[in-house]
């Protein structure tokens, strides 16, 4: 069989799965959108069980999740994947055991949410996300080697965007109410000074879109999946071109 030159996708999913059907759903969409007819992508995915990861996250035990996601990580490279993206934004906080473990690209989702507000001419922008992603700096420190400065809500709006997406999103729940909630939030964060908005949690997008803010939005899982298929086609993330082996 003649294969179409375009690397194998392979993704760390299902935390939660409800954002991972939206990386799988939007890999193949913008796939079919390069090559028409019924083009789709190739994608290697392997989808943990989001309970154990939180289970691990509650208890503060990082290292051990981490090793257990480059396990997972491994095991998607030897299923054939060509790059990889962790399709969690919290979970990129044991990024560095990840990359250890494999010796394919891994896709950092903050790399690919920096390069859209840049794109986007902006460098102050609101963060949205678990707390482990508001409160610690593995994901601030990331944005601001891109000379983003990010902001965070206060801390009970931190709170509130924490357990909307604990209690609810994760759990396929997307309610008016916490629609308006996170509304709120936004509106606080641009009174605040925020440029733009990081929907910095994969479920996000899921309950708030562009009609949702002021200032522009940036959703992670898009920006993320539209990153990784440059990268699958060759395209490089500084804008050069590099052809994908066949
Ligand atoms: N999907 C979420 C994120 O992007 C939260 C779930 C998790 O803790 O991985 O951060």
């Amino acid at each position: 069989m003649n294969e179409t030159p375009m690397r194998r996708i392979g993704m760390l999913g299902g935390m939660s799965w409800e954002s991972t059907v939206e990386y799988y759903r939007l890999t193949n969409e913008l796939v079919r959108a390069r090559l028409g007819g019924v083009h789709s992508a190739r994608i290697v995915l392997d989808s943990v069980d989001f309970a154990d990861i939180e289970t691990l996250q509650a208890a503060g035990e990082w290292e051990k999740a981490g090793v257990a996601l480059a396990a997972r990580a491994h095991a998607v490279e030897a299923a054939g994947a060509e790059l990889i993206v962790l399709c969690t934004n919290t979970m990129h906080v044991v990024i560095d055991a990840i990359e250890d473990a494999v010796s394919v690209p891994v896709l950092h989702i903050a790399d690919a949410t920096a390069r859209s507000i840049r794109a986007a001419g902006l460098t102050r922008v609101g963060l949205l996300g678990t707390a482990f992603t508001m409160d610690r700096d593995f994901y601030r420190g990331r944005l601001a080697g891109h000379g983003i400065d990010t902001i965070v809500p206060g801390a009970w709006d931190r709170q509130t965007v924490h357990t909307v997406i604990y209690d609810e999103l994760v759990r396929g729940i997307v309610s008016d109410a916490s629609r308006d909630a996170y509304r709120a939030v936004i509106e606080r964060l641009v009174v605040d000074g925020a440029e733009g908005i990081i929907l910095g949690c994969t479920e996000i997008e899921l309950l708030v879109s562009a009609s949702d803010s002021p200032v522009p939005v940036f959703p992670t899982t898009r920006l993320h999946v539209e990153a990784a298929v440059d990268l699958a086609f060759g395209d490089r993330l500084d804008g050069r071109s590099e052809e994908p082996s066949t």
